[in-house]
């Protein structure tokens, strides 16, 4: 990376929080702000309708991408936590009655655990963690015997972001559906790793995040299949998502512009598409081959040194995420000497609070890595630990 922290070039490991964008991505947004920014849905004139076909085949793009049935299960949202907020406030809502149950994994991010627990003090509900195993996979069993007639909603994350731990979304919904509940995925950390298939995983809501695949910061969306999102209340209301007001009375638009009301971040649909069309050109394999590689050296490096432990799975049931504690030593510490060194990692409970209290930790470090990274940056994040532990102890 041409970027230099402390006059070292910049080894960035924190994708797991923001990706960087590709060139691809930036002239998508760029070249609509330059040459047809305008609103869109609005205007009869030409450059609205140029704008409004830019933002609407961005819709298909993300469609496609996802293997969603059409076009009207997509919403666009800020990301993924508006996404889930939408299901919550308005599924929830409408759904969830005293008594029910929604069950969270335990390694669930806040995204997808407040949103829950906001709706539930409304309506009655009663949130139920599904519980972990001490390698941070899920416990599928616990899950089979939590499922039964009060359950209405399972959340959980395709990847966690604090882990890496890959869930088993697909096994997840099918125990799910069985017991009658619904399948929320929080997809924020999958999208960048995985081939996602909404409709072969088998799930109801699927919520993504723009920035951590590539694409830009502020948008996302929601995947939910039509029959829900039919029958959902609007979760925010305004202009765009109307069909008829009165001071008396409103009528709604259909789906999915009854879900997206004000002007939209349009430019940043469109980089989020060419998001997905950046990873669509590359050969998924070869980029997971890649991550693999890099993730198996990044565990190899550090779990090889004296006092570090690193949490969660075995690195083949892992996204390239290596979450690990030093003894002694904190893990803001860590990141901050780490950071001299010119290594970017993050440090701290990565807004999963109740997994690092199952794990008997304040916070970790974590490096998260991306198609982009190279293993000499995974050996200066190595040789960075040595560091710390001179500086540290
Ligand atoms: N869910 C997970 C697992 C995440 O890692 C994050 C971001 O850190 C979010 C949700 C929130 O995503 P967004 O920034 O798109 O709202």
């Amino acid at each position: 990376m041409a970027t230099r922290v402390h006059g070292r070039p910049l080894a960035y490991l924190d994708n797991a929080a923001t990706t960087h964008r590709p060139r691809a991505v930036l002239d998508a947004m760029d070249g609509f702000s330059r040459t047809s920014n305008a609103n869109v849905h609005r205007g009869v004139h030409r450059l609205s309708q140029v704008a409004t076909d830019a933002f609407e085949a961005a819709r298909e793009t993300v469609r496609i991408s996802i293997g969603a049935s059409e076009a009207a299960e997509v919403v666009f949202t800020k990301g993924c936590t508006e996404a889930i907020n939408l299901v919550a406030q308005s599924w929830g809502t409408a759904n969830l009655r005293e008594g029910d149950e929604v069950l969270l994994s335990t390694m669930e991010h806040h995204a997808n655990i407040v949103p829950w627990q906001v709706v539930a003090k409304a309506t009655g509900a009663r949130i139920r963690p599904i519980p972990i195993h001490d390698d941070g996979t899920l416990d599928l069993s616990a899950l089979d015997t939590m499922l039964g007639p009060k359950t209405r909603l399972v959340g959980i994350a395709h990847v966690s972001n604090s882990l890496g731990t890959i869930n088993p979304v697909e096994e997840v919904a099918r125990l799910a559906r069985s017991a009658g509940a619904k399948v929320l995925v929080d997809g924020a950390q999958a999208l960048a790793h995985l081939p996602v298939d909404v409709r072969a995983l088998g799930v109801d809501f699927y919520a993504m995040s723009g920035h951590k695949m590539y694409g830009p910061m502020g948008v996302g969306g929601l995947y939910a299949r039509r029959e829900l999102l039919e029958e959902m209340p609007p979760y925010q209301t305004g202009g765009g998502m109307i069909r008829t007001v009165t001071f008396e009375e409103t009528t709604y638009a259909g789906v999915p512009d009854r879900f997206e009301p004000g002007t939209p971040n349009v430019a940043g649909v469109i980089g989020w598409a060419a998001a997905f069309e950046f990873l669509a050109g590359l050969d998924r394999k070869a980029v997971q081959h890649h991550e693999d590689d890099l993730l198996a050296l990044a565990s190899e490096l550090i779990g090889s040194q004296p006092g570090v432990h690193v949490l969660g799975p075995i690195p083949s049931s892992r996204a390239a995420v290596v979450s690990f504690v030093m003894d002694g030593i904190h893990p803001h510490d860590i990141g901050t000497v780490l950071d001299q060194e010119g290594v970017a990692i993050r440090a701290g409970h990565h807004c999963c609070m109740p997994l690092m209290a199952r794990l008997g930790v304040s916070g970790t470090a974590r490096a998260s890595l991306a198609l982009y990274n190279t293993g000499e940056e995974v050996h200066a994040l190595a040789k960075g630990l040595a560091r710390v532990r001179e500086v540290m102890t």
